[in-house]
Order: structure tokens, then sequence, then C-alpha cells
């Protein structure tokens, strides 16, 4: 690695495809990641139209078909027990909501991204600090203490991003953390005729379920602010679900009782740094904007951000007066430009996309928190649920295709190098 080159913090959905984009256009690029392997019990899977769309304008449709996958069939609605409403996917959209492990996601991208000599792969070792020329962000200190110098310092390391503390730059968060509990169960057959996302409210409790990539079936729990976690048995859990549920995942939950497995904590604190980025770095994916589960935007909304960056980006190393290892120095100047760019192209739709999270969580509260309110929609479900599915369906073509315009008009607007040989 040297100066001229990109590094990549984070092998996340933000992290790895931006790494295999710019390797691809012959972008010097080292991916770091902290961890060893991809593997991780609870991860989420569901990759919306906007997610899907965003992984094919970066050429990797045909990576997508090869991993196993699965669509998601509807989207169920259930108050007290009772469906207010179900709609079948995709909505009008040309893609359904599909659900694909992350692991097999990320580990494909890398694969891809290994075989470029442009990519250099560091796993196992955590950046642990940002090194510094004056304002600028030259690189970035490794764990083990050796220095990796950089044009350019992609910060994309989730939400939590100690780095995007380090680099000074804030997160707006405008409202109080809640927590979600995930659970895995066993599959059930009924998952493999139909696979709906189920929305569950009743008594004061907010639930989702639906069968994950892998064929188990993943349960979040909703614990609003300042509510302690219920301390309970699985059998005590999978109860409570039971009386949400309808019947097959009722029995399913009772039956399943010893083979459930969580609850994961998760700590969801939706935010918006006011600023992406600095002389030198670019915060990108959750490490800019964690956001809310309620509709599965979190990797949907990392891909567009890692699109629409290397579209910008590869230019600048791939232009005749630009860097690259074997051009003239990088015009600082111009990289910040297009780092402020970048965070004008994103913003818009992040904005957006958090809105319409906190318009259907505020609605869920709503209905979770008033019994009387529950109890007629579950008694006029015939009458109120087409009322209901119109409302909410009205808000579900940003959430699932994202917002218009706000990707680059096409993929091949900008002049893309495919180069195999190591720039010297
Ligand atoms: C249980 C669960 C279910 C979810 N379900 C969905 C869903 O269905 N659909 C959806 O769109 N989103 C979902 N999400 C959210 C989604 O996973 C995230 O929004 C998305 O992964 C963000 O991508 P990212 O690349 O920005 O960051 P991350 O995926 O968080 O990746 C960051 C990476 O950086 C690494 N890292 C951290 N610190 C360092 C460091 N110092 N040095 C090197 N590496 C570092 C981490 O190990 C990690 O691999 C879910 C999240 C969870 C936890």
């Amino acid at each position: 690695m040297n100066r001229c080159g990109v590094l990549v913090v984070g092998a996340g959905p933000a992290g790895a495809t931006l790494a295999l984009q710019l390797a691809r256009a012959a972008v010097p690029v080292t991916l770091v990641e902290a961890r060893d392997g991809f593997a991780r019990q609870f991860r989420g899977d569901a990759l919306m139209p906007s997610g899907l769309e965003a992984l094919a304008r970066m050429g990797l449709w045909d990576l997508v078909e090869r991993l196993p996958r699965r669509p998601l069939d509807g989207w169920s609605v259930r108050v007290e027990g009772r469906e207010l409403f179900w709609v079948a996917e995709p909505l009008g959209s040309l893609q359904p909501c599909t659900l694909v492990r992350q692991q097999d996601l990320l580990e494909a991208v890398l694969a891809e991204g290994r075989r470029l000599p442009t990519l250099q792969w560091r796993s196992g070792v955590a950046v642990t600090g940002l090194l510094r020329e004056g304002e600028r962000v030259v690189g970035v200190r490794l764990a083990d203490g050796e220095e990796l110098p950089a044009a350019l310092v992609v910060v994309a390391d989730g939400r939590d991003s100690p780095l995007r503390q380090q680099a000074g730059l804030t997160l707006h968060r405008p409202a109080a953390p809640i927590d979600v509990l995930w659970f895995r169960l066993p599959g059930h057959p009924q998952l493999e005729r139909r696979n709906d996302f189920l929305t569950l409210v009743g008594g004061g409790a907010i639930a989702s379920a639906f069968g994950g990539a892998d064929g188990h079936l993943q349960i979040g729990w909703v614990v609003a602010p300042g509510e302690p976690q219920p301390q309970l048995t699985a059998p005590a859990w999978c109860e409570r679900f039971a009386a949400l549920a309808p019947p097959w995942l009722a029995e399913h939950c009772q039956r399943s009782a010893a083979a459930l497995q969580g609850p994961l904590r998760l700590r969801v604190q939706v935010g918006l740094a006011p600023r992406w980025w600095r002389p030198g770095l670019l915060l990108l994916g959750d490490a800019a904007h964690p956001m809310s589960p309620v509709r599965a935007q979190g990797i949907n909304m990392a891909l567009r951000d890692s699109l629409v960056a290397a579209e910008a980006l590869i230019p600048l190393w791939c232009a005749p007066d630009g860097a690259g290892a074997a051009g003239p120095p990088l015009v600082w100047e111009r990289l910040d430009r297009t780092l402020a760019a970048i965070q004008a192209r994103r913003e818009p739709e992040i904005r957006r996309m958090q809105a319409l999270q906190a318009a259907e969580a505020r609605q869920g509260r709503l209905i979770a928190h008033q019994a009387q309110l529950r109890r007629l929609l579950a008694a006029a479900a015939p009458l109120l649920g087409p009322l209901a599915k119109a409302s909410w369906l009205r808000r579900q073509k940003p959430l699932r295709e994202g917002l218009a315009g706000s990707l680059p008009a096409s993929p091949f607007d900008v002049p893309v190098r495919e180069r195999t040989d190591r720039q010297a």
C-alpha cells in the first residue's frame, strides 16, 4: 500500500463492495476487517429492490444469482393475533424483496476482489487510529502497530464507528435508542409454501418474524426506550410469540421452545452524521447514518452509498490528470470536493428513508400501545384492513426502491478503465 491508494476500513456491505468496485477499476485498494470470517449468528439478509439495483449496477448481478437466495412471498400485518391485511410481493417493483445470507454475499464479493491484484485484504486486525498530516487524514494505524498510508481512508466500520469519533465527526441522534431482541427458531414447512414477513402487534408488543435465507425462522422483538428487557426463559418467550402469531407459528414456537436461540440484544440508535467527510477521509454506510431496522434499509442504503462513492471516486484515479499509483499526485482539493459531492448525493435519500422509517415506527407504537385501537382493528379487520393496507402501500415504494434519481443516471456514465495489471 502506498499513499496513492484507498484504504477501506470494514468489510461489511458498504466496505466490501466499494473495495471490489475500486479494485475492478484498477484503483489500488486495501480492505481491512477486524474480524476473521463473516459468520455471525444474527445478521440481516433482506435485500430490497433498492439494494438489488445497486448490486446489479455494480456489475454483481451474476454473483447474486449464483448465491442461495429466496424471495419473500408477501407482507402480513397482524393485530391481536388476527390478520389485518396481506400484500403479495413484489408490490409493483421489478424485483421482490430477496433474502440472501449476508455472510454468503460478503464472502462472494471478497472472493471476486481477491482475484484482483489491485486489492489487498487484511483480516483479523482492527484499525485503531488515524494518521494525520495537519488536518488531512493520510492513513491508519492497525492494532499490531503497523501504519498504512493512503490517499483516502473510507470508514465503513458500522454503526458504532469509533473512527468516526476519532475523526471528530459527530452523529445527530433524532430519537432515543430502542433495543431489538433477535431470536432464531428452526424452520417450518409453512415457510417453504409461503414465506411472509409477519408484523405482529398485540398487548403492547411489536414483533416480526420471517424465514431467513438459511431456512431458519428469525424473530425480532422491540423493547421500547426505557423498558427493561423481559427476563424470560425460552418457553416463556415462545408463549409470548405464540400469543401474537398465526396458529401454525404459535404451535411451532411452543413445540420448538427448546431450540430457541437468542436473544441477541441489538441497540438501535438511528442517526445521521451532519458531515461525512474530512480531508482524506469519508464515512459510508452505518458509520455515516445508522438506520432503523424498520423495513430493512441498512444493507440496502450501504450498497447504494458504495455505488455512488465508487462512481464518483474512480474517475479521479482514472482521469489522465488523476492520481493512480502511476499518475501524477492526486490533487487533494479535487478529492475533497468529490467527498463532499458523495455526501450531497446520498444524504437526501438517507434523510427520506429515515423519516419514512420513523413514520412507520410511530404508527406501530400507536397501535401497540392503544388497546382500544387494537381491539377495533382486530374486530373490524375485514372492513378496516383494506384502508390500512392502502395507507401502508403508499409509503412502501420509496422504502423498497429508494428515492427516484438518487443514483447516477447510468452505470456507464463514468470512464472506468478495466485493468488487470497492478499499477507500479
Ligand atoms: C440482527 C440484524 C438484522 C438486520 N437485518 C437487516 C436486513 O434484513 N436488511 C438490511 O438492509 N439491514 C439489516 N440490518 C442492518 C445491516 O446489517 C447494517 O445496516 C449493514 O450491515 C451496514 O453495513 P455497513 O457495511 O455500513 O456496516 P457493517 O455491516 O456493520 O460492517 C462493518 C464492518 O466493519 C468491521 N469493523 C468494525 N470496526 C473495525 C475496525 N476498527 N477495523 C476494521 N474493521 C472494523 C466490522 O467487523 C464489520 O465487518 C440488520 C442488522 C442486524 C444486526
